[in-house]
């Protein structure tokens, strides 16, 4: 008898951010579940670069009746609008009945993702075959990216002014690439190495071709692969000077476990935050202060340049908005920035009992425990951190324990394990409230990442409840 009431009042007392999302789902929400990740699933698969997220979410933007902001002339509340950076950056927003003077309600998450970029001088021929050179694009542990199908997304831009857009490798008709691995049976030496020197970074070359041109003598497989590109997307060598060609994990996400609780995929760093947080926007309408979602680029390899996070576009895009609205003033821009709160999104580890030595059980995120939101992240002592303002954390747990939302508290691994930034203190330099939110995965930034269902339907939900109450 006592027994089993300490055992209730355990259950019971579990603590509100370590509870399991899983377990408060009725028929109706398992299936809501279901179907957002059925197209998370969709979304991920087909829009594996920066500029395919963004065609593809203002495509869908503008079926919802958004209009660019550069087209319109005067603007008013309940007004959708999105506003392109460069094809790799984007900003949409459902504008407010308040001035904009009042702040926004900002989400925020990054589009690129780690990859290996080819180089502007790629293709050479070696022992008869054809290859490109690549140089990797965010942190990754080399090793993960051999001997996998890859798929070559991007676009190459030529002269005349025309962009070409490339995908090669993912219809099943399609040819994939990769880089080769050595064989087990060879590897003596290379087994004997450091884990971040078993495949080093000017080795990543990708096997594309070894067929040789007819009545050629110099380079006649390289010149084989050249005439195929030449056939397919009307480019010659050169045009590789002016293109942008990402190698990616070829083929779909799909459902992971035999439960089907949970999705694999590429580049869920950080495209699970970007489509949730999309999503919610357009989810909003009618908002009291103007509803905004950014989406960026860049992230993963410090923000910089000017489609990334410390680039002037979302601060000129605030200010074009409120002249649209026929309300500027510089000082009018700094205060809709500083009255702002903002969910900055990325990923967060989830704790994996196949590596529990890097976590502190207490102050981790766990798969299927609902959004994770970090006070700060960084490393070695919080460095180069956004540390949220408590007072906006109560503001936020109040706004989702009030729709029931499941989230977590959580740090990135153990104190001194390792770290990482993300945007967040970029936008706190306004002087907004700002705060890390996002989803916990496993496998970050290896070719495929792994997220629970149950994660990205809490996410989704709580960037509603924060677009309705902060
Ligand atoms: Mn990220
Ligand atoms: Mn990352």
């Amino acid at each position: 008898m006592a027994d089993s009431k300490a055992k209730t009042t355990k259950k019971n007392d579990r603590k509100n951010d370590k509870k399991i999302a899983w377990l408060k789902y009725n028929a109706k929400q398992l299936k809501e579940v279901e179907a957002l990740s059925q197209e998370y699933i969709d979304f991920i698969s087909d829009c594996k670069t920066e500029r395919e997220c963004v065609d593809e979410i203002v495509a869908q933007a503008k079926k919802l009746g958004y209009k660019d902001l550069a087209t319109v002339k005067k603007v008013k509340a309940g007004d959708k609008l999105y506003a392109v950076n460069k094809g790799k950056a984007l900003a949409l927003f459902v504008v407010g009945t308040k001035p904009l003077e009042a702040g926004m309600k900002i989400l925020g998450a990054h589009i690129d993702s780690p990859r290996l970029d080819i180089k502007q001088n790629p293709l050479y021929e070696d022992t008869d075959l054809a290859l490109m050179e690549t140089h990797y694009y965010g942190g990754i542990k080399k090793y993960q990216w051999v001997a996998t199908p890859m798929a070559i997304h991007g676009v190459i831009c030529k002269k005349d002014g025309t962009n070409v857009k490339v995908v090669i490798g993912e219809d099943p008709k399609d040819p994939v690439v990769g880089i080769s691995d050595l064989l087990i049976h060879l590897a003596q030496d290379q087994m004997d190495k450091k884990a971040s020197k078993v495949i080093e970074g000017e080795d990543l070359n990708v096997l594309v071709g070894s067929i040789p041109l007819k009545d050629e003598e110099k380079e006649a497989v390289k010149k084989n692969v050249l005439k195929l590109i030449a056939d397919r997307y009307k480019v010659d060598e050169d045009d590789f000077m002016s293109a942008e060609l990402e190698v990616v994990p070829a083929g779909r996400a799909r459902s992971y476990g035999l439960d089907a609780s949970m999705v694999m995929g590429y580049g869920q760093d950080d495209r699970i935050c970007a489509f949730t947080s999309a999503k919610a926007l357009f989810n909003c309408t009618a908002p009291d202060r103007t509803a905004v979602c950014i989406l960026v680029d860049k992230e993963e390899i410090g923000s910089v340049g000017a489609t990334g996070m410390t680039s002037v576009f979302f601060e000129n895009m605030v200010a074009e908005l409120m002249d649209k609205l026929g309300d500027y003033s510089e000082l009018k821009v700094r205060r809709a920035l500083q009255n702002s709160h903002m969910l900055s999104s990325d990923v967060n580890a989830a704790f994996d009992p196949n590596y529990p030595s890097v976590m502190e059980k207490k102050n981790c995120s766990y798969l299927g425990r609902g959004m994770a939101f970090s006070k700060f992240t960084g490393s070695r002592g919080k460095s180069g951190s956004n540390d949220a303002n408590p007072e906006f954390i109560a503001k936020l747990r109040a706004a989702l324990d009030k729709y029931n939302i499941y989230y977590q508290m959580a740090e990135l691994g153990k104190v001194d394990q390792g770290g990482g930034g993300t945007i967040a203190y970029i936008m706190a330099k306004y002087n907004m409230e700002v705060i890390d939110s996002g989803v916990a995965l496993h496998n970050m930034h290896a070719p495929w990442e792994v997220s629970s269902k149950a994660d990205i339907y809490e996410a989704e939900k709580g960037y509603e409840a924060f677009l309705k109450e902060i």
